[in-house]
Order: structure tokens, then sequence, then C-alpha cells
């Protein structure tokens, strides 16, 4: 008889925000790969935000999750067992692979990093779809110039606290949004943000005027919401609005109604723009090199908040909404010396 694993799998559709229950922990045969494939044992699962997106039944850039199918993100492993010419015993791969202690893996679904280069979580995180999330969301839409002041929400989180570095690399003045003083602090204190605002503690408008005295010129938007409603009033003229996320409204069970942004949009000239990080797969070369570059320089830094062990890969998703993380949030599911 094959061998067994744990495997999570969606067993309902949540409704506002996610329960265990939505979630079923199931034990299933590991299997044994075929020509092509390889046999690879996870070792970390990132979570995600945007994941929340995939477990309703909706149209969007990515498909949905189907019920009782088992959850996916990206994962780093080692592959254990190979069928394929281009992967061998031991080798540490990334892919978009299952909530799964071990998975077949098509040749085309994953691709090998080095453990030598960079730690490997760092391919979850600052040099992977985080980073470069933060990189062309900002570089791109952005366009920071140095004197100009760049607010971030979601500001101690993956993407957040990268865009703010990358807006100091390009002199500008850094405000960031998070919800504790300890976050602050971080981002203050360990990557050089210019001031911080509690969103929890603070009244968000008045505090945003005091600490961007002569406006806003770009506002990097991870959560929407009342606090995203707060900077509008501030924006100068040319504000560029990068839309990367809008996690405050992704548990709500109606749609999110605010302010309407047309007039300040058209007072300032403003552009306003959503993207997915999808939009710039053909310059992902680009944005890897840069960052990899900035971080060998120590002109980036980077925290991840690393949960241990399979059963906790769900209270590590669910606390992405609680902020209970700094940086990316990781789980280790397997100690394996690579
Ligand atoms: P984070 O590491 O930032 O984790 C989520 C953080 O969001 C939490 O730590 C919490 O911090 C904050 N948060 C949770 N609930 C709320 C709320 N109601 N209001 C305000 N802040 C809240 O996640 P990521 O860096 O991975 O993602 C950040 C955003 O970017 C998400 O919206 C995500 O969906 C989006 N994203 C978009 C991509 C794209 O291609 N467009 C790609 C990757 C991410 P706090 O303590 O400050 O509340």
């Amino acid at each position: 008889m094959s061998q067994m694993q744990k495997q999570i799998k969606l067993a309902k559709r949540p409704i506002g925000t996610p329960v265990m229950e939505d979630f079923a922990f199931i034990d299933a045969p590991i299997g044994t790969p075929s020509n092509g494939e390889v046999l690879v044992r996870t070792i970390y699962i990132s979570v995600d935000p945007y994941l929340r997106g995939r477990m309703q039944d909706v149209k969007s850039y990515i498909p949905p999750f189907q019920l009782n199918e088992v959850i996916t993100s990206g994962v780093i492993g080692q592959v254990v067992d190979s069928k394929s010419e281009l992967f061998a015993k031991g080798d540490v791969i990334i892919g978009n692979l299952g909530w799964q202690e071990y998975s077949i893996a098509k040749e085309k679904e994953i691709r090998k990093i080095d453990p030598k280069q960079a730690p490997v979580t760092a391919n979850l995180s600052i040099i992977g779809l985080t980073g470069l999330t933060a990189y062309f969301g900002l570089l791109d839409i952005g366009q920071p110039k140095a004197g100009e002041t760049v607010v971030v929400s979601g500001a101690a989180g993956a993407v957040g606290a990268t865009v703010g570095q990358i807006a100091k690399i390009k002199g500008t003045r850094v405000v960031g949004i998070a919800g504790t003083d300890e976050k602050c602090r971080y981002l203050i204190n360990e990557l050089g943000f210019d001031a911080a605002i509690n969103y929890k503690k603070e009244d968000v408008p008045s505090a945003l005027e005091k600490a961007c005295p002569n406006g806003i010129d770009i506002y990097f938007d991870n959560v929407g919401g009342s606090i995203s409603d707060a900077v509008f009033p501030l924006l100068n003229k040319y504000a560029r609005i990068p839309i990367c996320g809008a996690i405050s409204s992704y548990n709500n069970v109606n749609i999110d109604m605010g302010p309407r942004v047309q007039t300040y949009l058209i007072k300032t000239s403003a552009l306003m723009k959503g993207f997915t990080l999808g939009d710039y797969s053909n310059r992902f070369k680009e944005g890897g090199t840069a960052l990899a570059a900035w971080l060998n320089e120590g002109k980036l830094k980077y925290e991840e908040t690393i949960t241990e062990g399979f059963d906790h890969i769900i209270d590590a998703f669910l606390d992405l909404f609680k902020g209970a993380n700094i940086g990316k949030s990781l789980v280790k599911v397997a100690d394996i010396k690579y």
C-alpha cells in the first residue's frame, strides 16, 4: 500500500472571515511519479491574502479553487524521487503546489533554486513574487521621483515593507501605515521609513496630514477601505496610485462602499491603476536581478514570520487578516537538510 500524507482541501466556500470548518484535513496516498514528473517533499508553504479571493466562486484573474480540491500556493520543496532528466533527487525546487506534505509535479510546474545563492525562503518573499509585486507596482505605475512623498498601506507586510524600501532607494519621503506600534517602530528604525501611522490607534486622516506636509505623490494601496479613503483629499497634482490589494474588504459579505474618488482624481489629474503581478511576467528577470542586487548591497531588508508545522497552515493563513505577521508569512512543514 502507498505511503500516506496529509492534505488540506477547501471544504466549504467561506462566508465572511474563513473559519477552520471551511477546510478539511485529509489523509491521502503520496503516489509515485511517472515519466517527466518528480516527487517533491514540501518544506515551506506560502500563505497569501489573495488566496481568500480564490476561495469564492467568482470570475477573477485566476480561477477559483474547486470544493474538495487541494489548495495551492507557492511552495519550496525537495525532490525525493525523480522520473525527470531535468531534476535530480536532492534538488530544491519552487512551484505553485498543493497544501500537502508531498506533491507529484510535472517538470514545467517547478524550477530549481540554489540554496547557496540566498536563503531558500527569500524565493517566496523578497526575490520572489512579493518582492516583484512591490518592484513593478511602485516603479512602473508609481514612477517615484526623488523628493516626492510616498504613502504605503499594509506597510509592514511582505509587499508593503519592500515598496517602502524601494521608494527610499529612489530618494522619496516614505510614510507607512500599519496595525501595531511594534510594526511602526520596525518601519522607522529598521527599514528607514520617514514616518509611520498605527491605523488601529490613530486618526488616519489627521495623522496623514501631519506626516505628509507636502501632500501625497504616490499612494501604494495594499488594503483599500477607510485607510485609502483618507489618502484622496491629500493627493498632489499628477499623483499615482498603484492598486495592489484591498485586504480590508476580502472578507466582506456586502459590497464595500466608500467615498467616491472621481472628483479627487479629476482635480489632481491623478492616475489610479490596478495591476496583478502577472501583467509583468515578461519582465521578471529584470525585477529579480534588481531586487537581488539591492539585497546584496544591503539596501533591502526583509522579515519573515514563519509558522511551524503542517497542522498550523490555516492558522497562519487566518493570521494574515489579524495582522499577526511582519513581512512574509510562511509555514515550515518539514525540517530537511539541503
Ligand atoms: P501581508 O504580508 O501584507 O499580510 C497582510 C497584512 O494586511 C496583515 O499583516 C495586516 O497588517 C494587514 N491587514 C489585514 N487586515 C487588514 C485590514 N482590515 N485593514 C488594513 N490592513 C489589514 O500580505 P502581502 O504583502 O502578501 O499582500 C499585501 C497586499 O497585496 C494584499 O492585499 C494582497 O492581496 C496584495 N497582493 C497583490 C498582488 C498583485 O499581484 N496585485 C500580489 C501580492 C499581494 P496590519 O497589522 O498592518 O493590519
